[in-house]
């Protein structure tokens, strides 16, 4: 985004947060003249982009997240308005965080611990997939502290 008063600098984003529903406000500094503004973007108006790790881009598609999660999610009791919810939490934070692209692996990141703090089971089958573990060992690690646990995890949430 142009700087509006010299009309000449990139800009980049100082801080940023959601205010209301879908939309965002973003604090930007000039980095030609070093004067800041604020912006109001809706989040539609701004397609984001997500770089892969070989450095392509491709567009940041809820349907493919949304796929993926469900799948960790098999049979598992979470409804599908908690997954919605996941999805726009990640998508808002995704938005406030970054000017129009974003690496994979931080989407991947937010949705394993957005699945950590909702269902064990899910944590550790999406996390298993995207991270593909190398060996036995990095998954028996990843599953140490849930194991170390006496109690069984149903409905954390509300019991604790
Ligand atoms: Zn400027």
């Amino acid at each position: 985004m142009k700087c509006p008063f010299c009309r000449k600098g990139e800009t980049k984003v100082i801080d940023s947060r959601g205010s209301e529903e879908f939309e965002i406000r973003r604090r930007r500094q000039c980095l030609a003249c070093d004067r800041r503004f604020t912006t109001r973007e809706k989040i539609e108006e701004t397609p984001l982009k997500v770089i892969k790790k070989d450095g392509t881009r491709i567009p940041f598609d809820r349907e493919k997240i949304r796929s993926g999660i469900e799948k960790a999610c098999y049979k598992r009791p979470i409804s599908p308005d908690q997954i919605e919810r996941l999805i726009a939490d990640i998508e808002i934070d995704v938005q406030a965080n970054f000017d129009r692209e974003v690496p994979s692996r931080y989407v991947g990141e937010k949705v394993i611990s957005a699945l950590r703090q909702l269902d064990q089971v899910a944590y550790v089958r999406f996390a298993s997939v995207y991270r593909n573990f190398k060996d036995v060992n990095d998954f028996v690690e990843e599953l140490q502290p849930m194991l170390g646990r006496t109690r069984p995890k149903r409905g954390r949430r509300n019991t604790e």
